[in-house]
């Protein structure tokens, strides 16, 4: 392991926000995760950072930031159709897409370009473009906090709902992730459920190809999402509210235009972005922070903003759609 003391996190989250912990903890394997655990984490505040790319560091951190940086893919069995590979959590997320790519795994391609490391992507079960990580994730590895203890998750005891896991409900805080295991096809199949994608391949006129579906969903997401090495940000923001059909119907009687998916128990999940948009925000300033002029669920710094202002950009996003909608959107970015 490797201890820093005061360390500038200004790199280590992708809305650049210049904050200090005051330990941090690189993990350099997984064997070294139970000391750490007695020795580190029991004792004061911590915080488990992969790429932070899914926080918002509001202030200094008191107490120590562990980050797993043990890196490794392994093909672990290959059955019927099917491979499973162990991959470790400081893996970042992009190489295991360009690893599938090269060894014709199937499964995980339309998740290319999501930042981040593998070992958060059961966290807020990532998904893009009609795919969920769930639905290639075998099973979870781990050390409980609270216990040193390891554990193991198969994935239906994950609890995998949309953008949410038991990591993020019972489990929060309350676990190191060391290996994914993903169970993939080595069968040609491709999910195209998701116009927008389908669209970019026929007006490409690119063949069905794995190496084509990742470079068209890069080439889209490069399109509409702001690059965090050059502004800082942390992707969708809130999440999408989930609304009862009432509540939809009235709303849709006001705005006709506005968009909405099926969702469990006869809701209907809306866009937070189009909500946001509607309430006059996209592209829209608040001192050094907004939201992005192609999509308004990203808020983005655009240059030195301090969190304060980022908390009051969200703060005022929120009052303003409530207003104008009666809907309250919850903070989809982890806040520390
Ligand atoms: C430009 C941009 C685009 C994005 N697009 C998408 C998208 O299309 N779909 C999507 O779902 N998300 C998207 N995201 C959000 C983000 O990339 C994902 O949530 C990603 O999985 C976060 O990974 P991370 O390693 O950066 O997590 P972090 O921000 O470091 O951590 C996120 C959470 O996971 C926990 N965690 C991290 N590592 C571990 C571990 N080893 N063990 C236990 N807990 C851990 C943290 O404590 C925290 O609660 C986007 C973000 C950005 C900046």
């Amino acid at each position: 392991m490797k201890l820093s003391e005061n360390q500038n996190l200004k790199t280590y989250n992708t809305f650049g926000m210049e904050v200090y912990a005051r330990q941090f903890l690189q993990m350099e394997s997984a064997d070294e995760v139970p000391a750490i655990i007695q020795d580190f984490l029991s004792k004061q505040p911590y915080y488990i950072l992969g790429g932070g790319s899914n926080t918002l560091f509001t202030k200094d951190f008191d107490g120590v930031i562990a980050h797993p940086v043990f890196e490794g893919i392994e093909v672990m069995e290959i059955f019927g159709e099917n491979v499973l590979l162990r991959v470790a959590a400081g893996e970042p997320w992009d190489n295991l897409i360009q690893y599938c790519i090269k060894h014709e795994y199937f499964g995980i391609e339309n998740l290319t370009a999501i930042p981040g490391l593998v070992g958060s992507s059961p966290v807020q079960n990532i998904g893009a473009y009609g795919v969920e990580v769930k639905d290639t994730i075998y099973k979870v590895e781990g050390y409980r906090i609270s216990t040193g203890k390891p554990f193991e998750l198969m994935n239906i005891d994950c609890q995998f709902t949309y953008r949410n896991s038991i990591f993020k409900q019972a489990l929060k805080n309350d676990c190191i992730i060391t290996y994914v295991w993903f169970q993939l096809s080595t069968k040609e199949h491709f999910t195209l459920s998701y116009q927008g994608l389908a669209n970019a391949l026929a007006e490409r006129e690119l063949p069905l190809k794995l190496r084509y579906i990742s470079e068209c969903v890069r080439k889209i997401r490069d399109e509409k999402l702001p690059d965090p090495k050059t502004i800082g940000n942390g992707g969708s923001f809130f999440q999408n509210p989930v609304v009862s059909i009432e509540q939809f119907q009235k709303l849709k009687a006001h705005y006709p235009d506005l968009v909405a998916y099926d969702a469990p128990d006869g809701c209907k999940k809306l866009s937070a972005g189009q909500l946001i948009e509607k309430a006059g925000w996209k592209g829209k300033r608040l001192g050094k922070a907004g939201t992005w002029k192609n999509q308004a669920l990203v808020l983005v710094n655009y240059g030195e903003a301090t969190p304060k202002e980022v908390l009051d950009t969200a703060e005022t996003i929120v009052k303003d759609v409530n207003t104008l909608f009666d809907i309250t959107l919850e903070m989809e970015i982890n806040c520390i």
